[in-house]
């Protein structure tokens, strides 16, 4: 990185914020991943403006990056600037039947912040753990509720570095997709419409999807959660269970014994691993069933080849 792109972001930010060869198997749930040449933490929607215009004509690339729990990064790592929303424009409030968050709200947190204001509607979201900004770009969803069902609308930043507010219809949500996947928009703040509800009904039913993660998924191993989409007509980890790869292993990337929709990091596994196993999982299954799986993680950097 130039000293002048450094002195940059050092007088936008501030020092805290800009961080050299950070490694990103600290931002991942995976846990895997090289170092980013540059990590920058954004903290208000004046700086993201400022520092998209900026990188716009230095012509850097750069990557939006919430908490890291749909990502699966290189091990070469990242050769452009990390933005990272999650940690400090993450804030969210409540005003009647609304819930106000920025984008690096976490999910669980603004499930919480409704239940105790009495509004239903977030519960399925309390145990995934993202922001509300990658949940409304992947239109993240369980138990037969996804973002589509509470997203009013949704402020997002072009690649210009221009704002504009997007309503739930021009979102075109489906599923696990949603426009802003096409456009590369980065949502700053969602305004989500919840219905009032029982407090306590509310926070007994996020207990029980919780309960029914912890018996399902493999929590104790760090992962990104299902590894594929849901194909149509069938789901993704009984087939793989039915393709004999349940406890199937490269290097430290094994699939999950618990839930075969997971490819999960047994401790020392690199990138290379869980890619390797994901396309070896791919080929199976296509062979086995002829269906073809279709990653829900997002890659980022370079990949082998073969
Ligand atoms: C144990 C576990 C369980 C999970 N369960 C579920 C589940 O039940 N349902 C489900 O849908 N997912 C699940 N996930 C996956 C993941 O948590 C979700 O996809 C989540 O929405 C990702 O949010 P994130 O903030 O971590 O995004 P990241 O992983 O940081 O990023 C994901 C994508 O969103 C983009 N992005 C992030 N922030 C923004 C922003 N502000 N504006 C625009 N783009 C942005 C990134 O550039 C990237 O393309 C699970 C993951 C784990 C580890």
């Amino acid at each position: 990185m130039s000293e002048a792109f450094y002195n940059y972001l050092l007088e936008l930010l501030g020092e805290n914020q800009v961080l050299k060869n950070e490694p990103m198997s600290k931002h991942t749930t995976f846990k895997t991943g090289g170092n980013a040449s540059v990590f920058v933490k954004i903290e208000t929607k004046e700086q993201l403006v400022k520092l998209l215009r900026y990188l716009q004509i230095v012509e850097r690339d750069y990557f939006i990056l919430g908490n890291g729990s749909n990502l699966l990064v290189s091990d070469k790592g990242y050769d452009g600037v990390i933005i990272q929303i999650g940690s400090l424009m993450s804030d969210a409030y409540v005003k009647g039947d609304r819930i106000y968050a920025k984008a690096g709200a976490s999910l669980a947190m603004v499930a919480r912040l409704a239940a105790g204001a009495g509004l239903t509607g977030m519960e399925f979201a309390s145990g995934i753990p993202g922001t509300i900004g990658g949940a409304v770009r992947m239109n993240a969803g369980a138990y037969d509720s996804d973002m589509s069902q509470v997203v009013e609308s949704v402020s997002v930043i072009d690649l210009q570095g221009e704002e504009m507010t997007l309503d739930n219809a021009t979102m075109e949500f489906g599923y696990r997709r949603s426009a802003i996947v096409k456009t590369n928009h980065i949502v700053t703040e969602v305004v989500l419409k919840l219905t009032p509800g029982d407090e306590k009904e509310i926070l007994a039913k996020m207990d029980d999807l919780n309960q029914r993660r912890r018996d399902k998924q493999p929590l104790e191993f760090p992962s990104a959660g299902s590894t594929f989409k849901r194909p149509e007509g069938h789901f993704a980890g009984k087939l793989i269970m039915d393709a004999g790869l349940k406890g199937y292993q490269i290097g430290g990337a094994a699939v999950s014994e618990k839930h075969c929709g997971f490819i999960i990091n047994k401790g020392n596994a690199t990138s290379t691993d869980v890619y390797r196993l994901i396309q070896y999982v791919k080929e199976r299954v296509k062979e086995a069933y002829n269906v073809s799986l279709e990653p829900e993680v997002i890659l980022l950097g370079e990949f082998p080849k073969d």
